[in-house]
């Protein structure tokens, strides 16, 4: 599955969508990324785990870890695909966890697994679960990279797709300064297609 066949699972399960969207942050975007629309179909999400794990296979990891919610599907689908582990990070309090008996030790390889890494905030913090366990983490990788290249995980990163979807404030939005009517996803999920 290369980036293109990405993308195109992405736009067939209305999971991307172009044009102009008010996001539920009330910021306007030129696009709109859902990757839960992708992922509810069991066996796109094999086939996106799969493909994920191909680029991670030189890494030598022993498990997965990913932060919930996002990461968890995404994090399993990518452990299958690996024959490893796949744990999970929780937010208690704002803070990120290992919970559920979950454990990592010095003899652990871990890579962290993403759906979309945006500022790269959330996956830092993940690798700090790891580090703090005492585990090594040899890389990191996630569907979707939303950051422009500019996203610092401090570990070796991959990712099916680049996107760029700019936002703006709706006063600076230049699709608003164009006349372009506005869309909010999930209002017209099935018409909003672009
Ligand atoms: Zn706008």
């Amino acid at each position: 599955m290369d980036t293109t066949t990405v993308l195109d699972t992405f736009r067939k399960r209305t999971a991307l969508l172009e044009g102009h969207f008010k996001l539920s942050s009330g910021l306007h975007s030129t696009g709109y990324l859902q990757c839960a629309l992708v992922l509810q179909h069991p066996g796109d999400a094999e086939a996106v785990g799969r493909a994920l794990a191909e680029r991670l296979s030189g890494l030598g990891a022993t498990v997965v870890l990913s932060p919930a919610l996002g990461g968890l599907i995404i994090g399993h689908e990518v452990g299958r695909a690996l024959g490893v582990r796949a744990i999970f990070a929780e937010r208690t309090e704002g803070v990120l966890h290992l919970r559920r008996g979950f454990s990592l030790s010095p003899d652990d390889h871990v890579v962290v697994i993403e759906d979309v890494v945006t500022t790269g905030l959330s996956t830092r913090e993940t690798v700090a679960v790891a580090t703090a366990a005492g585990a090594n983490v040899v890389g990191a990788g996630s569907i979707i990279d939303r950051s422009g290249g500019q996203a610092d995980l401090g570990v070796p990163f991959h990712a099916l797709a680049a996107l760029s979807l700019p936002t703006y404030q709706p006063d600076a939005c230049p699709l608003c300064a164009a006349g372009v009517p506005v869309v909010k996803p999930g209002s017209r999920a099935g018409t909003a297609k672009s």
